[in-house]
């Protein structure tokens, strides 16, 4: 079932505050479809975005659980997280964590063609180091490389309370 954000306040729309946040995690969680059960894989990505479109570049071993459900049935479900800061409070109801996230909805595509996987290994490593880097076709045959196009996605940040951020800073 589909619903909007319950913390709507929480919500996070402005664009650079997404870039901030797909910047940061570094690593998603990935969720696949086995069967009648879920699958879940920790991975590193990349990503563009362009306007609102939010692309996932994943890269792997040529083999795997996770690429043989992906051809079984290609939809996703991923969540990043970052800045993630547990705080303290008098009471237990006033513990909590401090963090970023974004979480959505895809199709994988397993991406054949060879100039096409070193694009999305430029993005990766883009990503995941701030660096350029170039890719020759024998680097890329070994690896498996997963474009999901996701179809929606929300962020959502909590900030630490004040009453937390006062007990800190004592
Ligand atoms: C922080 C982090 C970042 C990662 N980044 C990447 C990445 O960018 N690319 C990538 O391909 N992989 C990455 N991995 C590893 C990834 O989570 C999977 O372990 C790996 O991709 C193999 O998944 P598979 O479905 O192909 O399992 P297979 O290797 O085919 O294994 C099948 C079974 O082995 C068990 N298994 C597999 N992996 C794990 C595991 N990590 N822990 C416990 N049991 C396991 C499960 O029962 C699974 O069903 C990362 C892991 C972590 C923790």
């Amino acid at each position: 079932m589909r619903k909007g954000m319950t913390r709507r306040e929480l919500e996070v729309t402005d664009p650079n505050q997404i870039i901030e946040i797909l910047d940061k995690c570094k690593i998603l969680h990935l969720g696949l479809v086995d069967g009648d059960e879920p699958y879940v894989v920790a991975m590193n990505y990349g990503y563009t975005l362009e306007g609102d479109a939010l692309t996932l570049y994943l890269h792997a071993a040529k083999t795997g659980y996770k690429l043989d459900l992906m051809r079984a049935n290609p939809k996703v479900f991923f969540e990043m997280d970052c800045d993630v800061t547990p705080f303290e409070g008098d009471l237990p109801c006033q513990y909590g964590t401090a963090y970023a996230s974004i979480m959505g909805r895809g199709q994988a595509e397993l991406v054949e063609d060879v100039e096409a996987k070193k694009e999305a290994l430029s993005l990766f490593m883009k990503s995941q180091t701030g660096k350029d880097f170039e890719f020759q076709d024998k680097m890329v045959s070994i690896v498996s490389i997963i474009k999901i196009h996701v179809s929606e996605y929300t962020a959502k940040r909590r900030e630490m309370p004040l009453l937390a951020r006062r007990k800190e800073k004592l």
